[in-house]
């Protein structure tokens, strides 16, 4: 069976198993691009497509994969920087240039996919390509002096920061580092989900003494995306034995979260405290200095160099973060292979028109009601409802100041809004948030995640 194929068959079984609208929104333009030693790399067009499958499909890629090719053992996805196309109404295609992915021969396109085995880590993430500004380099300091000082001097180092803003990046960029100084340390990266997933296939395969000893033993932990564990109890027990067990023995442990510590909701005080016992760095947005030098230093190092008007022009409207800005640059990287020249400012401005204009980023109550739900995890419902539980009630008063703050909502819409409450209410609610805001960083903290959240669509 040719590569073609065996990527056919998966398609149209997987079209069975997932909506219509993510099918066509995650897995057009993928194809397999190589296949063997018991793995296949599978090419998709950009990070939020790997993302997606990596986070949400790849099981049910990985099964299908294995039920039409026994041999078939991992599955990877790679994105390919020549944005390749089988399309053949494709304008890179109909120009003759890029045809397939095999032509380029670039090895670069590789790069994503070469996951070093035994730690787990992405060898693309490094230091060397990191960028640093005011709004991470507490964290890059951080994570710069575990690598001198592994275990020694922060333990553990929680990393927190909004989607995209290059949590992932650091952690990574710390392993490898440390791999490369020291490859003698046993180090192991691994998402939160993979984490509990193993924790389950331990308790139910009764594989939990090798779990134990596997995570026990390493001299470096990182575990990205901890705020998944909120409700997970049996994974979160598992992880405060095994941070005990590295901590006493001075190995060092780093953990990544889209908020701080206090606001992960269902987490266990003990494992809190914990997180909390080391050194705690937050990632902000980029400034828009920050976000011009990122965009030079990456047109640079793509070979798709543009003039300080285009840079300028995309730092001052894109401000969400770094994997945004990467978005803008992939389009200019793509106009170069078509045009071979730099996009003007009118080029770019088409280019990203339905990024910067687009509907979603405006800020609507839905999206306030759904971002601060989503943040404290409890239900829309109960937020607009009458609950006085506690767990309900702040959330509820952040969602009021929020509309208020965000919306200009009136007192009385607000009221309204929240299951026919008096505006008296809502007045209460927006001084009571406000004056607690002013009183607390940690706060304020929490409050501008759930906004990064709100205009992050
Ligand atoms: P997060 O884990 O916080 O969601 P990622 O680490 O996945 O974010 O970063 C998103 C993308 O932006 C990645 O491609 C990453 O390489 C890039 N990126 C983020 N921060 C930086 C930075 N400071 N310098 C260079 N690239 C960055
Ligand atoms: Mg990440």
């Amino acid at each position: 069976m040719t590569k073609e194929e065996l990527w056919q068959t998966v398609l149209s079984q997987l079209q069975f198993k997932i909506s219509p609208a993510n099918f066509a929104t995650w897995l057009k333009n993928t194809h397999v691009l190589t296949k063997g030693d018991g793995s296949v790399v599978i090419s998709v067009p950009n990070n939020f497509s790997k993302e997606w499958l990596e986070n949400k499909y790849h099981k049910t890629i990985l099964q299908i994969l294995r039920s039409t090719d026994d041999s078939i053992k991992e599955a990877f996805y790679t994105v390919e920087r020549s944005q390749p196309t089988q399309d053949p109404y494709h304008p890179l295609n109909s120009m003759g240039q890029s045809s397939s992915p095999q032509d380029s021969g670039d090895q670069l396109e590789l790069q994503g996919v070469r996951i070093h085995k035994a730690t787990n880590l992405n060898p693309r993430y490094v230091f060397d390509n990191f960028i640093v500004g005011p709004f991470n380099e507490l964290a890059h300091a951080a994570a710069w002096a575990i690598v001198q000082n592994p275990g020694t001097i922060y333990n553990p180092l929680f990393v927190y920061g909004g989607v995209g803003l290059g949590k992932t990046h650091l952690l990574q960029a710390t392993g490898n580092e440390i791999n490369k100084e020291a490859p003698e340390k046993k180090i192991r990266y691994i998402s939160s989900e993979r984490f509990t997933s193993e924790v389950v296939t331990g308790i139910r395969n009764h594989t939990i003494n090798a779990f134990r000893a596997l995570y026990r033993d390493v001299d470096v932990l990182i575990i990205d995306d901890i705020q998944f564990l909120a409700g997970k109890e049996k994974t979160q027990e598992e992880l405060f034995h095994t941070f005990n067990a590295l901590h006493e023995k001075g190995k060092q442990v780093i953990f990544s979260s889209d908020r701080p510590p206090k606001a992960i909701p269902a987490l266990e005080e003990r494992l809190r405290s914990r997180f909390e016992g080391g050194m705690i760095a937050d990632i902000s947005l980029p400034d828009f200095e920050t976000r011009m030098a990122i965009l030079k230093v990456k047109t640079q190092e793509r070979g798709s160099p543009v003039s300080d008007e285009i840079c300028d022009y995309i730092a001052s409207n894109i401000h969400r973060n770094v994997r945004e800005l990467e978005g803008a640059l992939n389009k200019i990287i793509a106009f170069w292979r078509l045009h071979n020249r730099e996009p003007s400012l009118p080029d770019m401005k088409a280019m990203l028109k339905s990024v910067i204009n687009n509907p979603n980023r405006q800020v609507t109550p839905k999206k306030i009601l759904e971002a601060v739900s989503e943040f404290y995890d409890i239900k829309e419902k109960e937020m607009i409802a009458s609950s006085r539980k506690r767990e309900i009630v702040r959330p509820r008063q952040i969602a009021m100041y929020l509309f208020r703050q965000e919306l200009k909502s009136s007192f009385p819409f607000i009221g309204k809004k929240f299951g026919g409450k008096d505006h008296t209410t809502a007045m209460y609610a927006f001084e009571r948030i406000s004056k607690e805001a002013q009183g607390s960083e940690m706060f304020q903290d929490e409050l501008s995640l759930i906004r990064q959240r709100i205009y992050g669509g």
